[in-house]
């Protein structure tokens, strides 16, 4: 049976992940970017479906409780959570999934899905960080100061995942994650469940090579 890959991308807010993920979705056919629910408010240009599925956050609990998410974690004060079933039907078509996730979710992710492979996108540096976030201008001081002290505790959790990236020229770090995915689809397990006649590598028996 063909089953796609789980990728789980982590960063602090700033490091450049949503516009890495955009680009790794856009490039790579078979690798779909799995919409979250969130409790937190749209930002300016978000849409509803397209970039997060906005709920509030007793409909989040409703969906919690029916065990809908195969992970959820609160994040700067806000609930977020990946939805179980949409995940494992691209999974099971053979689709792979990126999940944008926080390290509580990543965790979880792990637990669930050994074989899932993991992520993480860091800033050149600390004070890139703080810029990014300040030229975001979506949000006032108190959620930048909420991201940047998140962001401390999140790059703790770096060394749990498989892959580390440097989002410091975004080419390099497009073509970095690129390179990650390619050889996970490269896989001996993944490309032999995918080879649907596997007797076509067998010689037939009056190959002229072993004659
Ligand atoms: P933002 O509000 O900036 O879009 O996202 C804030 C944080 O929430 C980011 O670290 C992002 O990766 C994380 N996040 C987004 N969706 C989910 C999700 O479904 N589950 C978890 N655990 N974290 C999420």
């Amino acid at each position: 049976m063909d089953r796609g890959d789980l990728f789980v991308i982590s960063a602090p807010s700033g490091a450049g992940k949503s516009t890495l993920c955009g680009i790794l979705v856009d490039r790579l056919p078979g690798l779909v970017f799995s919409v979250s629910h969130t409790t937190r408010p749209p930002r300016k240009g978000e849409k509803h479906g397209r970039d997060y599925f906005f709920v509030s956050e007793e409909e989040f609990e409703r969906l919690a409780a029916g065990d809908v998410f195969l992970e959820w974690a609160r994040v700067h004060g806000h609930f977020y959570g990946t939805s179980r079933e949409h995940v494992m039907e691209l999974l099971s078509r053979g689709t792979d999934v990126i999940l944008d996730i926080d390290v509580q979710g990543a965790a979880q992710v792990r637990e669930k899905f050994p074989g899932a492979v993991t992520i993480f996108v860091l800033p050149p540096s600390w004070k890139v960080l703080e810029e990014r976030l300040m030229a975001r201008g979506s949000e006032d001081m108190e959620t930048v100061k909420t991201r940047l002290r998140n962001a401390l505790k999140e790059m703790e959790e770096v060394a749990a995942y498989d892959y580390t990236i440097v989002n410091d020229r975004l080419q390099e770090a497009v073509d970095d994650l690129i390179s990650i995915v390619s050889s996970t689809r490269c896989r001996t397990p993944r490309v032999l469940a995918g080879l649907s006649d596997m007797a076509a590598l067998h010689p037939s028996p009056d190959s002229w090579f072993l004659v």
